[in-house]
């Protein structure tokens, strides 16, 4: 087969996205305005929440989350060991202890098993992540450990569900991006989901500096030379008009997307289950995959090739894969701060070591989803 090169992930945006951000451009109107309210509206919508809130990205998403529910100074939130770093780092924000929890090297999501040893009375919430797009399983975190609040870290996870119920809606409050690495883009981007009405009218003046009203009430309004009220600390962690005109497009393509990737997903876990030493990915029943990447685990007592190599193998063939992320516990800073051994979290450390991610986008075609698994099923 003649190379090909095929990149991890690539955004899928073009004319329409381009024609739609005219409008703010034109409009002299470019900061958080209308563009962001319809993107909210129609994210809100998709996710059967009352309130969805742009922000800037997930990352600020994930801080004023534990700032709107209080987590300060001598607190704890749990969060999974194997995870993107935000995670951890909104709870450093905030003075607090992020206590880690292991994961199933099953699911790559938190390992419910694990929660409630973890759990003492500065435990004030939790961060389940859906990883890869995959949610975790909340309603066994909320059995388990009822009193806590519960942040889904959904970044990888826009369209995905339990049944019918959709990620963001399953815990107190859900925090997307909308990075590219991430099924929908807005450049830089994240939204917060509640059905809480004092969470979203406290996330609302948080992301705004703290300011009793928006700009865009102000300035429309009949006294626009009023300043609002600043009762508390805020931030500015607003999402432009523009990137809400490009999020309006993008989202409206969610499920198109997800479909896409779904069948080329089913097409790999089929191809590759000749592949004894590939554990593919494991989706439990009734849960609805958002397929933000398409992540293996490596069996190195079984594989003729490690890990590493096998990257490296399929890098020289044209082909990007990635660890699926990293072990949280076992990055400098907090290995370092907490005192943390690779071998505490187990699982982290397996997922660390042997997850996989291998491209799955829709820029991709037929022919290079049939080249990455030609070149998997000739490794002898
Ligand atoms: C991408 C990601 C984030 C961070 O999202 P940003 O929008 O880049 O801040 C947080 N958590 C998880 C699990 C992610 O995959």
């Amino acid at each position: 087969m003649e190379k090909r090169n095929i990149p991890i992930a690539l955004p899928f945006m073009g004319q329409e996205e381009w024609e739609a951000t005219r409008e703010p451009i034109f409009s002299g109107w470019i900061t958080q305005g209308p563009k962001v309210a319809e993107f909210e509206k129609l994210f809100a919508q998709r996710h059967k929440v009352k309130h969805a809130l742009a922000v800037s990205n997930c990352t600020t998403a994930l801080h004023l989350a534990m700032v709107a529910l209080g987590i300060k100074e001598g607190d704890e939130v749990l969060v999974p060991a194997f995870t993107w770093v935000s995670t951890a780092n909104a709870v450093m924000y905030c003075n607090a202890t992020p206590v880690f929890v292991d994961v199933d090297t099953r699911t790559f999501n938190i390992d419910v098993n694990s929660i409630l040893k973890k759990i003492n009375p500065r435990t004030k919430a939790i961060i389940p992540v859906h990883l890869f797009g995959l949610c975790a399983n909340i309603d066994e975190v909320k059995r388990i450990a009822p009193h806590l609040k519960i942040v889904e870290d959904g970044a990888c996870a826009s369209g995905a569900g339990i049944g019918d119920r959709p990620a963001g809606s399953l815990g107190d409050i859900g925090c997307f991006s909308f990075h590219p690495r991430k099924s929908v883009t807005t450049g830089e981007g994240g939204m917060l989901t509640t059905n809480d009405d004092t969470l979203a009218e406290r996330i609302n003046m948080l992301r705004n500096h703290g300011a009793s009203i928006s700009e865009e009430q102000r300035h429309k309004g009949p006294k626009p030379y009023i300043l609002p009220e600043f009762d508390m600390v805020g931030y500015n962690y607003r999402m432009t008009d523009i990137q809400g005109a490009i999020g309006v497009v993008q989202l409206k393509k969610l499920d198109t997307f997800i479909d896409e990737r779904q069948k080329w997903a089913d097409y790999y876990t089929e191809k590759l289950s000749a592949v004894p030493w590939l554990k593919t990915p494991y989706i439990p029943e009734t849960y609805k995959h958002g397929w933000q990447s398409y992540v293996s685990y490596v069996d190195e007592t079984k594989s003729p090739i490690k890990r590493n190599d096998l990257m490296e193998h399929l890098q020289q063939k044209g082909i990007s894969t990635r660890p699926g992320t990293h072990a949280v516990h076992m990055l400098g800073f907090y290995a370092k701060k907490f005192n943390i051994k690779p071998s505490d979290y187990p699982g982290a450390y397996a997922c660390n070591e042997y997850s996989m991610s291998i491209p799955l986008h829709n820029k991709m075609v037929k022919e290079d989803y049939e080249y990455i698994v030609d070149a998997l099923l000739s490794i002898k």
